[in-house]
């Protein structure tokens, strides 16, 4: 049955599915068909949660840890949060300016509900994680795209920075290293951004550093307030447990910011999700407390598929592909493949059409870059076995070649 006329929210017509999920949906479909699919759309570790975080919600569930706990998450969780930010970034924050929520994407999407009006301008660096438009829109703020280039790495510029701001700007939301590009900003690049921030004191930024830990050959990450501390009073620095710790099925984000927004953020919590899982707050404190020799251990591995996807892209016909600092995605340039056919007559006229004719032909799935406001581009996520990567990378050189 139809559902009756306006009876959906107008915000929610602002907003698309995401597109990630989409593409993972479709290539699982096919599998289910009987076709031999790789997907290379999913942005989660294919590792397992280490076997010490695992045993540390054991432990809370034989202990009784499965009530409901302070909205914004439990002491011990906050104060291990409090610690990491001294221990890795160098940051002070106190307790009560530490907040968890049950992901990353509900502190981005709490932050925007909680500060944005409508007008409010939100600056994107393209290309961006899905999510970022679609969260602004929700909460009826106006996304304001600034466009990077393969040029710069994808890499916002500060002139870029400076002509995207305007007297609406309310945040900046930053993610380095980036979904979806993998690129990760050394401490001068951001020193050369957080120098245009000084200079508009009205903009707030919102650092997402969910990769934080995932960088490779020697790059040392930074978060702005680590390379500008003026900026510490308007940021709200983001991150998680879901990517560094394989643990994107335990819902657990954190944040640590100014303590008047952390106050807004918990009542619009309080309203909504109330606490993130107990259990997963305890298994979160260990994440952070505990031993952190998976960590490089798991960027190694990461690191080799990077190298070898790249290298194996940039031999494919029409393909570039630059090398990222981070994450675990690259983002190609498929420009030279535009306005070529494919072998049954259909034209690759944009990223969308070549992600479609690559999964209809070769049976791989990637995420057109459309989806990420940057094109033709596509995103390849390599979490995922060396074996499939490289049988993957192999059909991506044959559909390639086979284009005329
Ligand atoms: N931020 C970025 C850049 C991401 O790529 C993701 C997940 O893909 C998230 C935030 C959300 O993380 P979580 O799964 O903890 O909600």
């Amino acid at each position: 049955m139809a559902l009756p006329e306006n009876f959906l929210s107008k915000s929610l017509a602002r907003v698309q599915p995401s597109a990630t999920i989409a593409v993972t949906q479709k290539a699982r479909d096919l599998k289910a068909q009987g076709r031999d699919v790789i997907g290379l759309g999913a942005g989660e570790p294919d590792f397992d949660t280490p076997d010490n975080i695992k045993a540390a919600a054991i432990d809370a569930i034989n202990r009784g840890e499965t009530k409901y706990t302070a909205v914004d998450g439990i002491p011990e969780l906050k104060e291990a949060i409090a610690a990491k930010f001294k221990r890795e970034n160098g940051l002070d924050y106190a307790v009560d300016e530490c907040f968890v929520a049950p992901g990353g994407k509900p502190i981005i999407y709490n932050a925007m509900m909680a500060t944005l009006n409508p007008g409010d301008e939100v600056v994107i660096p393209t290309p961006y994680w899905v999510s970022y438009p679609d969260i602004v829109l929700l909460a009826g703020g106006e996304p304001k795209f600034a466009q990077t280039t393969i040029e710069t790495s994808f890499k916002l510029t500060p002139e870029a920075l400076e002509a995207a701001i305007t007297p609406k700007t309310k945040w900046l939301i930053f993610n380095s290293p980036s979904n979806p590009s993998g690129a990760a900003y050394s401490r001068d690049e951001l020193k050369k951004l957080t120098d245009v921030l000084m200079k508009h004191p009205h903009v707030w930024v919102l650092t997402d550093d969910m990769y934080e830990h995932l960088v490779y050959d020697d790059f040392e990450f930074v978060t702005p307030v680590q390379v500008e501390p003026g900026l510490k009073d308007r940021t709200l620095t983001m991150n998680g447990v879901s990517k560094a710790y394989a643990m994107t099925g335990w819902r657990i984000g954190y944040c640590a910011g100014p303590k008047e927004l952390i106050g807004a953020m918990r009542k619009l919590q309080s309203q909504s999700t109330s606490n993130p899982t107990s259990i997963s707050q305890w298994a979160a404190v260990e994440a952070l407390n505990g031993t952190q020799d998976f960590i490089p251990t798991n960027a190694a591995v990461f690191k080799g598929r990077r190298d070898l996807v790249v290298s194996m892209l940039n031999q494919a016909t029409g393909i570039e592909c630059p090398t990222p600092e981070g994450a675990f995605y690259v983002y190609p340039s498929c420009r030279g493949l535009i306005g070529k056919k494919t072998q049954d007559g259909k034209v690759i006229d944009s990223d969308e059409a070549f992600a479609t004719a690559l999964l209809e032909q070769e049976g791989v799935a990637v995420v057109h870059g459309e989806a990420f406001g940057l094109s033709p581009f596509f995103r390849i996520s390599y979490a995922t076995s060396t074996e499939a990567l490289e049988d993957a990378c192999a059909r991506i050189q044959r559909f390639c070649a086979s284009l005329t």
